[in-house]
């Protein structure tokens, strides 16, 4: 009966562990060990056996079958409990892996985005209004052209490092497209991010990024919005407002940082179309000094 139990309780177990083969017969191999004594014990009242001293060892056997089902259901329990810890370990790479860039660690465009999503349900109740940067490396098409496709990717890993040097743990940094970045702070101060942007300019434009003992130099261009993002279409409102600064940043010679108000009011015709085509008029903004 005993036996019985213990055979039914370590299904499950055996069921879940990996090396399931090893277990099973470890546990089936016990069982049948704990009832030799009772097999030996039955031949022996219906007189068909009389085991001769020789085999008195016989009735002992059940003590190694307990122990061989323990030892099974002791291995079924650490190859579940390994399964277990090595699914939690896969599942947080792949968590890692689907929210960041792969070449630079950074987070990608569709977590930032989640991210702003959750945000813009918070400002609701908050009324908080977010900062966000957007920069894009200038002629980065001359760095893949002239030192190669690799120099390229290292020149992107280095400016990634750069920003999260100047940036706070609570900023969010996300690689936003090639050669693209966002940065989005919470609790802006709309004066302050346009000297917090120029920071990451001087940066950029001050550390050249090292490749195969060549040194590259690099610069990129800043576009800056602070808005209160209080629903979904109003963060993307608000991205589109600091790139239509990009976009001015770009038409205004490059290696500079410009405001959304400035790129509204100062930019030329070029930048009113880009402005008009991203329709990023309408959501409560902040003026940018
Ligand atoms: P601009 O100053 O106007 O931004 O000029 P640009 O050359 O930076 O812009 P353009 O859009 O013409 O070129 C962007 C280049 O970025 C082209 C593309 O090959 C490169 N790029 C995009 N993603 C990657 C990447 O992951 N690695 C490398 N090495 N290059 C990339
Ligand atoms: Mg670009
Ligand atoms: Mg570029």
């Amino acid at each position: 009966m005993v036996i019985v139990t213990a055979a039914v309780a370590a299904g499950p177990l055996v069921r879940r562990s990996t090396n399931k083969r090893s277990t099973w017969l470890a546990i089936v191999f016990g069982i049948g060990l704990a009832l030799v004594p009772s097999a030996v014990n039955l031949l022996q009242t219906s007189g068909l056996w009389k085991p001769t001293p020789h085999f008195a060892v016989l009735s002992r056997l059940d003590a190694l079958g307990f122990a061989l089902i323990l030892f099974g259901v002791a291995m079924s329990l650490r190859a579940a409990s390994r399964s277990g810890e090595e699914l939690r370990k896969q599942n947080a790479v792949l968590q890692q892996e689907a929210s960041t860039d792969y070449l630079t660690g950074l987070l990608n465009r569709r977590q930032v985005g989640l991210l702003l999503d959750y945000g813009a349900a918070r400002a609701r109740r908050s009324g908080d209004a977010l900062g966000f940067i957007m920069i894009d490396l200038d002629h980065f098409k001359n760095v893949n052209d002239t030192w190669g496709h690799q120099a390229g990717d290292a020149v992107l890993v280095h400016v990634a490092r750069l920003l999260q040097r100047r940036m706070r743990a609570s900023d969010m940094i996300a690689r936003y497209g090639g050669e693209e970045f966002l940065v989005v702070l919470s609790d802006p101060n709309p004066d302050g991010i346009v000297t917090i942007a120029d920071d990451l300019r001087r940066l950029v434009e001050q550390n050249s990024a090292e490749f195969g003992g060549q040194s590259i130099p690099i610069t990129a261009s800043f576009g800056v919005s602070v808005s209160l993002v209080n629903t979904e279409e109003a963060v993307q409102e608000s991205i589109g407002r600091a790139d239509a600064a990009l976009y001015a940043a770009k038409a205004m010679g490059r290696n500079r940082v410009v405001g959304w108000d400035q790129a509204f009011h100062e930019g030329d015709d070029a930048v009113r179309d880009h402005i008009k085509t991203a329709d990023v008029a309408s959501a409560p903004t902040f003026k940018i000094a």
